[in-house]
């Protein structure tokens, strides 16, 4: 059976419940990914996460929602901290985040890593800028070492760059820390406005020649609305997503169109139709309020095979 491991921050989720109250979700950009993968209903995978908790009964509510979703969770505990947490505002329809993620246990998550655990030849690990930014320089040096000596055993490395300026140190260290991943992945996953922001990147095109030229295997750009730009070896696919009747909520759009991708790809779909799965993923998702929604397990299979 395959085994997708995700590494990064899962958080407390509060969002406005319409009534002054709020309502407490769990949620993350790579934790998501995992989440959707369990979704779409291929039961031959397996699915793991690898981060940090503290030893607290809203960590272990963490926990048992992972277990629940089918995700395996693998965490170190920390006794002095706990999850991180963010709260949405609403403010005539438009949303804005809060975050109350500096000391999160996240943030620990490689202190003591050593080797990726439970991955065989074939399996991926799968990380994101988002993983990065949190880590200490020591801890994202431990990480890169042992995704590379995953790699060097059969592991496929896929990483998603989703670019959060206010994360990082510097301008510079992300950039360099962003390109130093990509050029280690098998499978880079940008969001176009991101990386123009972070790069100066003029079109899609610029980003996959960016991150070919670093090592990167294959990019798969993805760009809201817009063509998603496919570009690896003897590979150049153009993709339209198919229009969204309303654009509810963007929230995890990236996230959701990751998980179909990577779903149909193990499935064995071949690229072109990984890429419709992710988009089909990804209008489910911004169809509706909310990072984790439900979707049609179905439709993934349907979707790839158009
Ligand atoms: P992120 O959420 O990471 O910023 P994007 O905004 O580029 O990522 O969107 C990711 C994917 O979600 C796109 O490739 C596309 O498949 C889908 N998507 C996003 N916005 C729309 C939209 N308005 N209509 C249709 N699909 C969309």
């Amino acid at each position: 059976m395959t085994r997708v491991l995700g590494i990064g921050e899962c958080m407390i989720e509060m969002a406005p419940a319409g009534d002054g109250n709020y309502a407490m979700g769990i949620a993350g950009d790579t934790f998501n990914t995992c989440w959707y993968l369990r979704q779409v209903g291929d039961l031959a995978l397996s699915v793991g996460y690898l981060s940090a908790v503290g030893e607290d009964d809203v960590s272990a509510r963490m926990e048992a929602f992972m277990r629940e979703a089918g995700i395996d969770p693998i965490l170190a505990r920390r006794a002095d901290r706990t999850v991180g947490l963010y709260l949405i505002s609403l403010n005539e329809g438009e949303r804005s985040f809060s975050y109350w993620r500096a000391n999160s246990a996240a943030r620990t998550l490689a202190d003591d890593l050593e080797a990726l655990p439970e991955l065989e030849p074939g399996d991926l690990a799968y990380f994101s800028g988002i993983t990065l930014a949190i880590l200490p320089p020591e801890g994202r040096l431990r990480l890169h070492a042992a995704l590379a000596r995953a790699r060097s055993e059969g592991v496929r490395v896929v990483f998603d760059p989703n670019i959060r300026p206010a994360l990082w140190e510097t301008a510079e260290t992300l950039r360099s820390e962003i390109t130093k991943a990509a050029a280690a992945a098998d499978v880079v996953l940008p969001s176009f406005s991101d990386e123009a922001a972070a790069f100066g990147d003029a079109t899609p095109e610029a980003v996959a020649t960016r991150y070919r030229a670093a090592g990167a295997e294959l990019v798969v750009v993805k760009n809201g609305d817009d063509t998603v730009v496919v570009r690896g070896t003897d590979v150049a696919l153009e993709i339209a997503p198919e229009p969204v009747a309303e654009v509810v909520d963007t929230t995890a759009a990236g996230d959701a169109f990751n998980a179909g991708f990577l779903a149909a790809l193990l499935r064995g779909s071949d690229l072109s139709a990984a890429c419709r799965a992710g988009c089909h993923l990804a209008r489910q998702v911004i169809g509706q309020r909310g990072a984790l929604v439900a979707v049609d397990e179905m439709d993934l299979g349907e979707a790839a095979g158009r």
